[in-house]
């Protein structure tokens, strides 16, 4: 017998399989890892395949060393999944196989944790009677009795009972009473569960009616639903009902969340409901305790997964459903090699499977809406809140005005009035601010000067401390103290320009003194546990105003916020990216379904410079559709994905001058291709070699081929052929690497 393997290396050599023999006697199956002879050393490689002949010299052939677990560790449908993925993307199944595996597993970096363990053997009858025959050690009496149920008992376990029992336990084994051994213990993170097995609500209508579309398909093949729901209208709940719905019939289910550690609410209402059958992943998970949760999962006493967007990949038996909550959050995109799209992921697995997807949001990106109204994914809608509490009043402040009648502080006479009512009424407010630091920028007043971060083209942030501040590249985390004089003209005239979360957390302070405040962004979250904590303050009342970045508008359900406040709306709408509407519509709909989700109505104050621009309109009536419709209609004229693809070459190098030569080379070997392929070339609209946005990154200088094709069969033949160009045309010099769709085009 022999079996293909693929070694756990990545480099264009060896993206292929290898052939290995079976020796006599060993038992493989495919998805099981082995060790391999690859050249002079010893590697880790996964089976992919078994056969009973091979057209390669026998002679040439060695042997698999050894499995390195008897079990397989990627089940059947993850070794398709894999296959699929590294043939869309382009790149070896090395890189894909490695999604499917705990990080920890790989290079023998975690053992499974053992105990030690004890249980008769011999009959009760002969342990009893052992028992009452010991005159000489109660303490073996004891413990004879104890294992008299013929069960196996950690010797932890018996500790409990009988003190230091380890020097009788072993006796008993030389008499030949019982057996002593290792056996393996799970490690479980997050202690002993509070297990309340709360049966959730009774359903709304609206409730009831998404769920019942949903649980025909769940018994049966499948299918894909995106459910649209107003905030607060109660998704989860949905969910919950369906995943109860998905272990009574035996299936297993995966819950995937943006950020694990924004979603606490979420994580104990699983665990309060479902107890041990839920494991939770996290980033804060040790390399151990996530290696333990993975197999509870893969051993099948795991059933239901929460976690963020590698959860995709969970080897759970029997999969019946797998939720993407919140949909449109771009951290579905992993953006790093191999690239995937997690809702593409779990497409794939469901149809695979015969699984049922659901894609929740109350504002689903462009993309998925457009899927359901083409009828690709049932849509279901909720557009009601639970309790019929009513969507919250929305008041958009005219910033130039505040400006005219002398107010230059970044709070409007509207917002503060708003906030010193709501401290005054003892309820709490939730204030975004999309940018943190102090200052967004510091510039010479005499020459226009502003600093940059040396190793970006980017300017800095200032950021106070408890003594002094300052400056921070938000790119590459550098920081510099701020310049006395200013370092082109000398002038001493240097100004400190915007505002960030620390400034606006600073004049809430003056206006409300005594008022206690907490900051969320990512400086004040670094820590273990650090969204924990902040979050943790604002519900227990402590803190009565939460200040933050995008951070706190996901699905945060606190339900004495009744005013929430977007204190620079134009940050959001004038990123220069195509999709910034689309972002900052979404942005300002969830942090005002922040509002009013309790029983006292919710108030939403915009503060922007441009009152007149429709995405503030759409978000302050919080109309999705009306959205939809123009954001749809915008991208159709204007040649936009999801009509077209939006694709760069980005080249980076050390050496300005080497970045613009491949550049140059790459375009030409590229319009070259074209040329030679009519049907490629009639796909592509623009190919443009220029400066991106930002020029100089991380101490890399940086150029790109900018791409705008159509979508089409031609199309991704010619990005296959972009991706084998790059790998041909490697070099030291400079690095250069495809992006299709990316989530940033800086
Ligand atoms: P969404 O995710 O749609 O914004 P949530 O799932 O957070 O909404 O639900 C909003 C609130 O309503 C939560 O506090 C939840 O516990 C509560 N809720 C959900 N369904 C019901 C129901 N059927 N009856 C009563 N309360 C409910
Ligand atoms: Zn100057
Ligand atoms: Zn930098």
């Amino acid at each position: 017998m022999y079996c293909q393997v693929i070694v756990d290396i990545v480099h264009e050599n060896v993206a292929k399989p290898f052939t290995y023999v079976i020796p006599d006697g060993m038992e493989l199956s495919v998805g099981q890892r082995v060790a391999v002879p690859f050249g002079h050393r010893e590697k880790e490689g996964v089976v992919v395949a078994l056969t009973g002949e091979t057209d390669i010299d026998a002679e040439k052939l060695r042997a698999v060393a050894r499995p390195l677990e008897d079990w397989a560790a990627i089940p059947p449908e993850l070794m398709a999944l894999a296959g699929d993925m590294a043939r869309e993307s382009h790149c070896p199944m090395a890189e894909t196989l490695r999604l499917m595996l705990p990080a920890q597993m790989r290079g023998g970096r975690v053992h499974e944790k053992t105990e030690k363990a004890a249980r008769l053997v011999v009959s009760s009858e002969e342990a009893l009677s052992a028992a009452d025959a010991e005159k000489r050690s109660p303490k073996r009496a004891a413990l004879l009795r104890l294992l008299s149920d013929g069960e196996e008992h950690s010797v932890r376990s018996l500790a409990e009972e009988v003190k230091d029992p380890s020097d009788a336990l072993r006796k008993l084994a030389e008499q030949g009473l019982i057996e002593l051994y290792d056996r393996e213990s799970l490690r479980s993170p997050g202690g002993s569960w509070r297990e309340t097995r709360d049966p959730g609500y009774t359903l709304t209508p609206d409730q009831r009616e998404a769920l019942d579309e949903i649980l025909p398909c769940l018994a049966g093949k499948g299918g894909r639903f995106l459910l649209h729901g107003v905030t607060g209208s109660g998704k989860t709940e949905v969910f919950m009902a369906a995943v109860r719905e998905t272990l009574a019939i035996g299936r297993s289910a995966i819950i995937l969340v943006p950020e694990i550690a924004l979603t606490p609410q979420m994580v104990s209402w699983f665990r309060g409901r479902f107890g041990p059958v839920a494991a939770v992943i996290h980033s804060r998970l040790s390399a151990g305790e996530r290696y333990d949760e993975w197999r509870r999962i893969r051993r099948g006493e795991a059933r239901v997964v929460i976690g963020a967007r590698s959860a995709v990949f969970s080897p759970v038996n029997n999969l019946g459903m797998i939720v993407i909550d919140e949909e449109h959050e771009s951290t579905y995109l992993n953006d790093r090699h191999p690239r995937y799209d997690t809702r593409d992921v779990a497409a794939n697995r469901c149809a695979r499977e015969k699984a049922v997807m659901i894609l929740a949001s109350a504002t689903p990106s462009i993309l998925s809406f457009a899927k359901a109204r083409r009828g690709d994914y049932v849509l279901l809608e909720m557009p009601e809140r639970v309790n019929r509490h009513p969507l919250p009043e929305v008041e958009v402040i005219d910033m130039r005005q505040e400006l005219e009648g002398g107010n230059r502080s970044v709070l409007s006479g509207a917002l503060s009035r708003a906030l010193k009512e709501c401290a005054a009424r003892h309820e709490q407010a939730i204030l975004l601010m999309n940018r943190r630091g102090y200052n967004s920028f510091v510039s010479c007043r005499s020459c226009g000067y502003v600093v940059k971060c040396p190793n970006c083209d980017i300017s800095m942030t200032y950021h106070t401390n408890a003594a002094d501040g300052l400056l921070r590249c938000h790119y590459c985390g550098s920081a510099v103290p701020p310049p006395e004089k200013c370092p082109a003209c000398g002038s001493r005239y240097i100004k400190y320009f915007g505002a960030g979360t620390q400034k606006v957390e600073e004049e809430v302070r003056k206006l409300l003194p005594g008022v206690t405040t907490a900051r969320m962004d990512y400086d004040t979250t670094g820590g273990k546990d650090g969204h924990g904590k902040i979050l943790e303050e604002f519900r227990s009342g402590r803190a009565r105003i939460l200040i933050g970045t995008q951070m706190i508008a996901k699905g945060l359900d606190f339900p004495q916020v009744t005013l929430v406040g977007v204190v620079a709306a134009d940050l959001a709408l004038n990123l220069p990216d195509y999709r910034s509407r689309e972002r900052a519509f979404q942005l300002f709909t969830q942090v005002a379904g922040r509002a009013g989700r309790g029983e006292k109505p919710g108030r939403v104050i915009i503060q922007t410079y441009k009152p007149e621009d429709p995405v503030i309109g759409f978000a302050s009536r919080q109309d999705y559709r009306a959205f939809f419709e123009s954001e749809f209609r915008r991208r159709r004229n204007s040649l936009y994905p999801p009509f077209t693809n939006l694709a760069r070459i980005l080249v980076e190098s050390a050496r300005e001058d080497e970045a613009e030569k491949k550049a140059k080379a790459l375009e030409e070997t590229v319009r070259a291709a074209l040329g030679e392929h009519p049907a490629w070339q009639k796909k592509v609209i623009t190919l443009l070699n220029e400066e991106p946005g930002v020029k100089f990154l991380r101490g890399k200088h940086r150029r790109h081929l900018l791409m705008k094709t159509l979508v089409s069969k031609e199309t991704e033949e010619f990005f296959a052929f972009l991706t084998d160009l790059l790998e041909d045309t490697q070099s030291a010099e400079a690095d250069a690497w495809l992006e299709v769709n990316p989530t940033t085009m800086i």
